[in-house]
């Protein structure tokens, strides 16, 4: 497999897919950068070497109509500022051939956003699923979708992906246009490496102890995700609302606490696995309840099978912490997805950041391993000030949570091959 270290792109032109789907305030404004800086260690080598630059990237879901309130153009000054190169607007990233042949070295163009096209996506436009004309629709929309990468891959040379965010999904940038580029001429870049890597030392080569800690208020949504780790952990610990679902399937009273009825069956499947796998499973032992979901509501700890009716658990407890910080001491790899508890709440944040603070801890003492990956707990750690005491945090939720599943994300795969 080609590696961007190895690939000298002296003379060469790069199209390099980012995630540039950065958050804007009402004057079109960045609020935060994160994504762009990300980027930048690929874009700043493509440069150092003499290549030239070519950006492509989405924002937000325009669903195949251009609508300038999600035009990268808004965006382009910061990307110059940042790059230290002044970036040359491309208004229909389609029609480029004009621009991208007059590029010479150390220039660089931002196409337009991508799925102001429907091809990038591949979803038919302005059509509905329940519409009977709707599969006809998309296999067309497939076929044009080839057409479309097509035309992408022929402005450059070489093809890099960075963009890990969308690298779950088989999109005309992410994963089709690699089809167009010979083995040699494709690569990840430094961003996808790196969390190509972080995912490969949990799930693939994880130093045991190995400890995942899963919350967040849905049992459904992690699901798939507990599954694939039960074959893979020392230690599964479930907090945050998810947990509550547990509880009521072993005959706990929840009060007014989320859960899922319909998950009760696959939660006593997920207890009796972990028995029998011998994976430690460990639940809340109390909670702090809530007499209402609110940051000004009382508060008081109460036993996790008794949750009084009118209260609602949302934070962790003293005691379920404990326990937790043991495991997390003696564990040399730990994967944690979900937030503990209601953590935008601030009185209900404790749980969240007495984990956040054990991980940091465990990764400064120890040498443990520890991967952040998934939006909330992403924005936990940053809430406490830690993601640079962890071993990683990933940029990319709905990425990080498929390859967690087990999955293989089509971006690697367009680049490896697999
Ligand atoms: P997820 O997107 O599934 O990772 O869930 C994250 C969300 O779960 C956050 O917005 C939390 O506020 C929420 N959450 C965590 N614990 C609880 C709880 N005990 N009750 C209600 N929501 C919760």
């Amino acid at each position: 497999m080609q590696t961007i270290d190895k690939f000298n792109f002296a003379g060469k032109k790069a199209i390099v897919r980012v995630d540039f789907n950065v958050p804007l305030d009402e004057n079109g404004k960045i609020t935060d950068d994160t994504r762009i800086r990300g980027a930048l260690p690929t874009l700043k080598k493509i440069l150092a070497d003499g290549g030239a630059l070519i950006i492509m990237s989405h924002m937000g879901k325009p669903k195949g109509k251009v609508n300038a309130k999600y035009s990268l153009g808004q965006i382009a000054d910061a990307v110059s500022e940042k790059l230290g190169v002044k970036v040359q607007f491309v208004a229909d990233c389609a029609k480029a051939q004009a621009e991208a042949a007059a590029l010479k070295p150390g220039e660089v163009l931002l196409l337009e956003n991508l799925r102001f096209y429907g091809e990038e996506e591949g979803k038919p436009v302005g059509i509905d699923k329940e519409d009977p004309a709707y599969e006809a629709a998309k296999k067309e929309m497939k076929a044009k979708q080839k057409d479309f990468a097509k035309v992408l891959a022929s402005y450059a040379d070489c093809y890099v992906n960075d963009a890990f965010g969308t690298a779950h999904r088989k999109h005309a940038s992410t994963a089709v246009i690699a089809d167009y580029f010979d083995a040699d001429n494709k690569m990840l870049g430094y961003l996808m490496e790196k969390e190509v890597k972080a995912i490969d030392n949990v799930l693939k080569n994880a130093q045991h102890p190995f400890t995942a800690i899963i919350g967040g208020s849905k049992v459904s949504s992690k699901l798939a995700v507990i599954k694939n780790l039960l074959d893979k952990v020392d230690n599964l610990i479930i907090c945050g609302g998810m947990g509550y679902t547990f509880i009521k399937a072993q005959g706990g009273k929840i009060g007014e606490s989320i859960h899922e009825d319909d998950l009760i069956p696959e939660a006593l499947n997920i207890i009796a696995a972990a028995k029998e796998k011998g994976v430690n499973l460990s639940l809340s032992v109390a909670t702090v309840a809530a007499d209402a979901f609110s940051n000004d509501a009382n508060r008081k700890t109460v036993d996790i099978f008794n949750i009084p009716d009118g209260w609602q658990g949302m934070d962790a407890s003293e005691a379920s912490l404990e326990n937790w910080k043991k495991i997390i001491m003696n564990s040399k790899t730990i994967l944690w997805n979900g937030p503990a508890g209601v953590f935008e709440f601030d009185n209900f944040s404790h749980g969240t950041g007495e984990i956040a603070k054990a991980l940091a801890e465990a990764t400064q003492k120890n040498g443990c391993y520890t991967l952040v990956g998934g939006g909330d707990s992403v924005a936990a750690v940053g809430k406490f000030g830690l993601a640079d005491k962890v071993s990683y945090v990933s940029t990319g939720g709905g990425a990080m949570l498929e390859a967690i599943e087990g999955k293989v994300l089509p971006g690697v795969a367009a680049i490896k091959g697999e």
